[in-house]
């Protein structure tokens, strides 16, 4: 059995998708990371994650659960497979359960296929919801096991603290439980049809503005804000941002009317991970005392993307290929660019428009631009660390992970800034170069023109060595772990008992 520990809270942490089982993106990265951190903390982590096709979430595991859920006028069979994981540093073991029910999960594509979203996503989500519910239910009546915490992110998860506000009655051993939801990009709120509504086995009453309803549709990542008892997001800047109508999609009203507001904290990234010095997806290590192993890492990359092995700045691309990242952008800069003696390499897939554009800039410009569509975990380790300068414009980024990477890499971020870029990325100044915290370079506007001259002036200090390597230092010497910011979560969950007084 697993107890909590002295002083050491139990946190489930709920999601749909988590290093190193399932990833599409930088959510997937904070979840994983973040449950091996807190557990290296000292608390107790259940990881709930549904159990999908891809290969690291079906490995002989065996069902340690199993019941019945009844959802939409049907009953489905649910099972509940576990997994311990030992953590360096951690005196315990980071407990993974993933909800297995096959018709929904063991599927080519996490949410969708062939850039189409899965038609019946609502059921699939509705279902993880509420079998994570099912599972803590079980794991206090029948175990034993007292969760204090249930974290949950986005919308896919939203719908956790909606079930459990709006049936106490059945998750009678679940009111001590608090719920805190992330959110991770208010671009994704899970947005369906009102009438599917039924399908979600919620009560009537909760299809209205004080609900999950939403002009007339069902919106999950509204009704976790409605029914969570504390709302966090992953950047300071971003946190403000999305109480404005410009950044907050629709939902700034419902934020703003939570009284105690919207917490930002910044994420870290897995330092063990996305480290220069240990990085087994390199050709060559290096460390910020010695940079020579990134000029092997450049000319490696030059050769893997085909590109001529020159002294030229190469410059990174690595995303999601859509409009949030403002790549669109970087598209119409393309030509200005490619009249200057630079290389470009991208890692994306997204937009089916965009992508066509990549593929015909690099049809156009076969000698400066190296093109990878899809999606390559080993070869963005490899951009990170083979290029000069990281480019993303976004128009709106909640934290941006790629930036931190980049840092880490020696890799100079010119980023806009909003959210998380504008938090993580110190700009060249003449103040921040003579204090050397400058780490990158910010622009303000989402427009071609701020862009094309950023990466100008990027161009520029390249090639004032002593400038360039002080930007390199003092980013690859930043604390970007984990730790400072699972310390903060820590400080979130905390605050339910000391707000409350009911510990
Ligand atoms: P978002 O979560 O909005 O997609 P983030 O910057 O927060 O953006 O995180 C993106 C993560 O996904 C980073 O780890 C980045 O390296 C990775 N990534 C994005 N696209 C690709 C790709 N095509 N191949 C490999 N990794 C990718």
């Amino acid at each position: 059995m697993i107890s909590t520990l002295p002083h050491g809270l139990h946190i489930a942490m709920a999601a749909s998708e988590a290093v190193p089982y399932a990833k599409t993106g930088g959510l997937a990265d904070v979840v994983g990371a973040l449950a091996i951190e807190l557990t290296k903390l000292g608390h107790q982590v259940t990881l709930l994650l549904p159990g999908y096709r891809t290969q690291a979430t079906r490995e002989s595991r065996q069902p340690t659960m199993r019941f019945s859920i009844a959802l939409g006028g049907k009953t489905v069979d649910v099972s509940v497979e576990e997994e311990h994981v030992s953590v360096t540093g951690a005196s315990h073991r980071l407990r993974v359960l993933f909800v297995r029910y096959d018709p929904y999960f063991d599927r080519e594509g996490l949410y969708q296929q062939d850039h189409r979203d899965y038609p019946d996503n609502l059921n699939r989500f509705a279902l993880f919801c509420r079998a994570i519910l099912e599972v803590l239910q079980v794991l206090a009546d029948v175990r034993g096991e007292k969760v204090d915490v249930l974290h949950v992110h986005d919308w896919q998860t939203a719908l956790c603290p909606v079930y459990l506000k709006a049936r106490p009655h059945e998750y009678k051993g679940l009111r001590h439980l608090k719920t805190l939801l992330t959110l991770h990009n208010l671009g994704y709120q899970g947005i369906f049809s009102g009438q599917q509504f039924v399908e979600t086995g919620l009560p009537p009453a909760l299809f209205s503005p004080g609900g999950v309803e939403f002009y007339g549709s069902i919106n999950c990542l509204k009704g976790g804000i409605v029914f969570s008892d504390a709302v966090s997001t992953v950047s300071p800047t971003y946190a403000k941002e999305i109480m404005t109508a410009e950044f907050g999609c629709g939902l700034e009203g419902v934020l703003a009317s939570r009284l105690d507001g919207v917490k930002g904290v910044t994420n870290g990234i897995d330092v063990t991970v996305w480290n220069p010095e240990h990085d087994p997806c390199l050709p060559t290590r290096y460390m910020a005392t010695d940079l020579s192993g990134k000029h092997v890492c450049k000319r490696a990359l030059q050769r893997e993307l085909e590109l001529p092995i020159l002294e030229v700045p190469l410059l990174a691309v690595i995303g999601r290929l859509t409009s949030q990242k403002g790549f669109d952008l970087l598209i119409e800069v393309i030509p200005e660019l490619m009249s200057l003696d630079i290389q470009v390499a991208v890692l994306g897939t997204g937009d089916r428009h965009l992508e066509q554009q990549f593929i015909a800039a690099k049809a156009r410009y076969p000698n400066q631009i190296g093109l990878h569509l899809g999606f390559n975990e080993e070869l963005a380790h490899r951009i990170e660390a083979g290029s000069d300068m990281l480019v993303m414009p976004s128009r709106y980024e909640p934290c941006g992970l790629s930036q931190l990477y980049s840092l880490r890499y020696g890799t100079v971020p010119i980023v806009r800034r909003t959210g998380g870029l504008a938090d993580t990325v110190v700009p060249f100044r003449p103040s921040t170069v003579g204090s050397k915290s400058a780490t990158g370079f910010h622009f303000t506007d989402a427009t071609t023109e701020s862009l094309l001259s950023t990466i100008l002036l990027s161009l520029y200090v390249y090639k004032e060595q002593e400038t360039w390597q002080s930007l390199i230092n003092t980013g690859m010497n930043t604390d970007l772990s984990w730790e400072r910011s699972a310390k903060l979560y820590v400080e979130l969950y905390r605050g339910f008992w000391r707000e409350k007084g009911d510990s």
